[in-house]
């Protein structure tokens, strides 16, 4: 059994408990930040080891058990969610506010003036924002390629975030119809055969054939078909067996000639099915027995078998067809219509590649790579540049990148602070600091003296530079809209605001009650005494 005593931490001993939770995060996953950021190597769950630089990765196989800490954690998870980048800034900016906010209590600051004081400046730097962007046309395909390559470069090979920004492009451009990005049209297909850079965007719905067995010894089956008729079957394909067997028993040769003709009038009567409807494509999300997918290849029909449901949804979308669950139900309505469909053998993957006749048309990207590890990544980092690139197209706003945006709103918040009441303006400048330390954190990682570059680039910006930042590619300070480095408005609104509510939140807690768990096990008896929350204890915390 196991018995809990708890601890409760009041006042200015509950925010330092919140403030040391979330620097600490900010140690652990400031080295990250940008292209150069340090790769983490992490043991994930189930024991496989991940080495990553990505902010939202490292965060979520993170074992965190402070509440502050992991009320952090979910400004990055919503960052992740809701935008789909720039987790690693925002979480930095939070726990960058919550360690300056420690500074200013020491300075005898009124936590109200703080949290004010942050919130006045988050303000005024989400408002600014606007300003500072640079409007992209949804067929900027460069700028688009742009944006898509400064979330993802340093993630992973360089040379394969560059094809795989490339191929987000084209594919986020092959939906988009006025400004409107339709990703269900987009369909990602991770193909464990060939080099990163066979990669494609082809045309048409591409449906894994993996686990389906489309070969039929002694039958040639077409790999092309012309305006195609396909059925979508949403249940296993096979005679009704029950039946036969109960309407006869195997008892005499005459009774088993009787099943044996029952059953080939039952096949005979499901191939009709499909012959009348003109079916030449069957899709079936179960299994179709042997016998009826042989039945069906002497008709030229051909069969695909075991297709995931979420496929079947699409292909019912890309033909304007319809899943039925049984023969009867098949008509002109509910069959669906391809100009062509194309059985594709790629590597040890089969595809089924359906293109379809009508104006929205599907794209497909087939991620090629040695292991399925390397098409996960493929399609993790694909999937991000998608992001990314669609925010773009749908928003038409970049910034500027490599912090000359945290960079300009810093400078114009130390203006705007000496309007401010003389205590709350610290709060502001802080806010500025804070802002600061993404130029300064970029330079770091890329191996920058972090001070002289700072310096450097306050100097530019105060040229009026606006857009220069650290390239990190380079260790210059250099125009970030020349270097092509930009990310879409919405992720900088979204950081900038999610830190700012997340730290004031924990600012605002002023009281943490600590259950410290005690097991019977060897590791924790008698350790009870320990004030170490970070490790044994389950703190809750409670905000007013
Ligand atoms: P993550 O995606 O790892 O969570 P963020 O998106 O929050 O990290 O931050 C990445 C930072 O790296 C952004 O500030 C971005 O502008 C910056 N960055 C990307 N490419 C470059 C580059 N070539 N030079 C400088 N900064 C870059
Ligand atoms: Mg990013």
């Amino acid at each position: 059994m196991s018995s809990t005593t708890t601890e409760r931490l009041q006042g200015a001993d509950a925010r330092e408990s919140n403030i040391a939770a979330g620097t600490a995060l900010a140690d652990a996953i400031g080295t990250t930040l940008g292209p150069k950021g340090l790769d983490k190597m992490l043991v994930g769950a189930s024991g496989t080891v991940v080495v990553t630089n990505d902010g939202a990765s490292i965060l979520d196989r993170m074992d965190i058990e402070h509440p502050a800490a992991e009320l952090v954690v979910n400004v990055a998870n919503n960052q992740a969610t809701k935008v789909g980048d720039g987790t690693t800034t925002a979480v930095l900016l939070t726990a960058k506010l919550l360690n300056k906010a420690q500074k200013l209590f020491e300075k005898g600051l009124h936590p109200f003036r703080v949290t004010r004081g942050y919130r006045r400046a988050s303000e005024v730097a989400i408002n600014r924002l606007d300003s500072a962007a640079i409007t992209v046309a949804p067929d900027d395909e460069r700028r688009l390629r742009d944006a898509a390559s400064t979330a993802v470069t340093g993630k992973w090979d360089d040379n394969a975030s560059a094809t795989f920004a490339d191929l987000a492009v084209r594919a986020v451009r092959a939906v988009e119809t006025d400004g409107t990005v339709d990703l269900s049209r987009i369909t990602l297909r991770p193909v464990t055969s060939g080099g990163l850079d066979d990669s494609t965007l082809i045309a048409g719905l591409a449906v894994d054939m993996e686990s389906s067995s489309t070969s039929i010894e002694g039958v040639d089956l077409p790999h092309h078909i012309e305006d195609a008729t396909l059925a979508l079957v949403d249940t296993e394909l096979t005679i009704d067996e029950s039946n036969a067997v109960s309407n006869v028993s195997v008892d005499a040769p005459s009774t088993l000639q009787a099943l044996r003709e029952f059953e080939n009038d039952a096949y005979a009567a499901k191939v009709a099915a499909f012959v009348d409807a003109d079916v030449n494509v069957v899709v079936c999300q179960k299994s179709i027995d042997d016998a009826l997918r042989r039945a069906l290849a002497s008709e030229d029909i051909l069969t695909v078998e075991r297709t995931r449901q979420d496929e079947m949804h699409k292909l019912a979308a890309a033909t304007d067809g319809e899943l039925v669950t049984s023969v009867d139900e098949l008509s002109p309505k509910t069959v669906g219509d391809a100009d062509s469909v194309e059985r594709r053998h790629l590597g040890n993957t089969d595809l089924l590649v359906v293109t379809e006749n009508r104006d929205s048309q599907h794209v497909s990207l087939l991620l090629r790579g040695g292991t399925q590890h390397v098409v996960d990544e493929s399609k993790r980092i694909t999937e991000n540049c998608i992001r990314v690139v669609t925010l773009t197209v749908e928003s038409g706003q970049v910034l500027p990148g490599g912090g000359a945006t945290e960079l300009r709103l810093a400078r114009e918040l130390r203006d705007y602070a000496d309007g401010v009441d003389d205590r709350e303006q610290l709060a502001v400048r802080a806010f500025a600091d804070a802002l600061e330390t993404v130029p300064q954190t970029l330079a770091s990682t890329a191996g920058v003296d972090p001070i002289d570059a700072l310096v450097e680039l306050r100097a530019r910006h105060h040229d009026g530079d606006h857009n220069v930042g650290l390239n990190t590619a380079t260790g210059q300070p250099q125009s970030m809209v020349d270097s092509g480095v930009v990310e879409p408005l919405v992720v900088k609104q979204h950081a900038v605001a999610n830190a700012e509510e997340a730290a004031n939140m924990l600012l605002r807690i002023d009281d943490v009650i600590a259950a410290e768990h005690e097991d019977n096990g060897d590791e924790t008896s008698g350790d009870h005494a320990s004030h170490d929350h970070g490790s044994g204890g389950y703190p809750w915390a409670i905000g007013h």
